[in-house]
């Protein structure tokens, strides 16, 4: 017998308590069954029992632990079909357009409440604070940092100070199924967070705010850092989220259990993060910039996104094996991405503290045997982007003269990097997405910290 993953569609019938709150749902489910159609049947059959009519399915695809080292949740409910051969979690829409939830199990009585859950979580991701290497906790003018700088790159992809962005709105979503799209959105609300306040972030962040990338060894850190903060903002949020759920009480058994496994998934993931950032904190703090290593990807054409990220480098661009996330949680190698604007146009800078260069420096190797085999390591990077950067925006001349096609492809690749439950596979990184970018790589720059 082997787990089974897949995702149903769902709507509520006539008799389910949620039926006057709720429009629509997606239950994803973990199956223990001998093959793929005994999978569907049998989630099929236990949603349907939960009042629920399936309008849509994906195909049930064979898992591991290791495809869900990335989803902490779906690796818990994983773990669960084995011991009770079925687990499923349901993500819903609201009927007034306004509300999605979070994780929860909407078809029992003791379940999470769907619109105090999306109050905590606006609540939570307003609530600034600075995570400047320097605060005492004390910052005044929590202003609202950005994640990406405004008047870089940002401003070089825009059009009428536009630009494109995944929307998590969920009117929007509905309108695509539930999946999501982009929007058009005035870059001076794109990808802001909360996360310093004004005067450390404009003193910090001043040699790449107002200069282009050169690179400097300090200008690569402070790319890196900021990086990374953003991804600790959002993990802390999680975790702050998860723990007023809990104490707000009053959810089942298999509820409780689930929220508990999941604040255990988030805290070793936070951890982890922490002390990447107290790497970071501690070379930017005593200016010595040894220990930052990078490659940075120089393109002289005009640049189309604008992105920043953070991940642990799992399979390679091969589809080989870098590290096993689920052996070593607070060990993890970790990687920041992120593009940046130069003097002639921009580049694509992979960076990353000497302590993670094991899977870092695998990880781009892998792109030289992608250049031998004849593939174009520039489709291999924007497919890397798409399935990995979450934080992405996308210059509205490119983005309106794609095709319908194209677009759903791009937003296809796009869904799938940032479901909190779809499993990795090797191959995430392997199928080029086949759109045209113009993209030429024109030069590379690199630095390995002494051993
Ligand atoms: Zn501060």
């Amino acid at each position: 017998m082997d787990v089974f993953f897949l995702e149903l569609e769902v709507r509520p019938t006539g008799q389910n308590a949620q039926a006057e709150l709720v429009e629509g749902a997606y239950a994803h489910c973990w199956v223990l069954d001998d093959s793929p159609t005994g999978a569907y049947n049998r989630a099929s059959h236990y949603v349907r029992g939960g009042e629920w009519d399936v309008v849509n399915a994906t195909a049930p695809v064979k898992v591991v632990e290791e495809n869900f080292a990335n989803a902490d949740l779906g690796l818990q409910q994983l773990t669960k079909a084995k011991e009770e051969t079925i687990a499923i979690f349901y993500t819903g829409w609201s009927r007034d357009g306004k509300t999605s939830s979070g994780p929860t199990e909407l078809q029992r009585s003791g379940s999470v409440d769907l619109n105090s859950y999306v109050q905590s979580q606006k609540r939570l991701t307003n609530k600034a604070r600075c995570l400047h290497f320097e605060s005492t906790g004390e910052c005044k003018d929590l202003a609202k940092a950005h994640s990406i700088q405004k008047n870089g790159i940002l401003r070089m992809i825009s059009q009428d100070s536009h630009v494109y962005v995944p929307s998590m709105n969920i009117g929007t979503m509905r309108k695509n199924a539930g999946k999501v799209a982009l929007e058009r959105k005035g870059i001076a609300r794109v990808s802001t967070f909360a996360g310093f306040c004004a005067q450390h972030d404009s003193e910090l962040f001043r040699p790449i705010d107002t200069m282009a990338l050169a690179p400097s060894d300090q200008q690569v850190a402070l790319y890196g850092y900021r990086a990374l903060c953003h991804e600790v903002f959002a993990k802390e949020n999680a975790s702050a989220l998860i723990d007023e759920q809990l104490e707000l009480g009053g959810h089942d058994r298999a509820t409780r259990e689930l929220l508990e496994a999941y604040r255990i998934g988030t805290s070793v993931g936070l951890n982890n993060l922490q002390r990447h950032k107290s790497a970071f904190d501690e070379l930017l703090r005593d200016a010595a910039y040894e220990d930052v290593e990078y490659t940075l990807f120089i393109f002289r054409q005009p640049p189309l996104f604008a992105f920043s990220a953070v991940f642990y480098p799992e399979f390679d661009f091969l589809g080989q094996h870098l590290q096993v996330l689920t052996d070593h949680p607070t060990s993890l190698d970790l990687m920041t991405v992120c593009s940046a604007n130069t003097d002639d146009a921009w580049g694509l800078l992979f960076c990353w503290h000497k302590t993670s260069s094991s899977a870092c420096t695998e990880f781009l190797r892998s792109l030289a045997t992608v250049i031998h085999e004849g593939r174009s390591v520039e489709a291999a990077l924007l497919r890397m982007v798409v399935a990995l950067c979450g934080n992405l925006a996308v210059a509205p001349r490119w983005w309106e003269s794609l095709a319908e096609q194209e677009r759903e492809r791009f937003c296809f690749a796009f869904n799938a990097g940032v479901n909190w439950f779809a499993p990795t596979t090797a191959t995430h990184l392997m199928a080029d997405l086949e759109l045209d970018t113009g993209w030429k790589c024109d030069s590379v720059r690199q630095r390995r910290a002494s051993k």
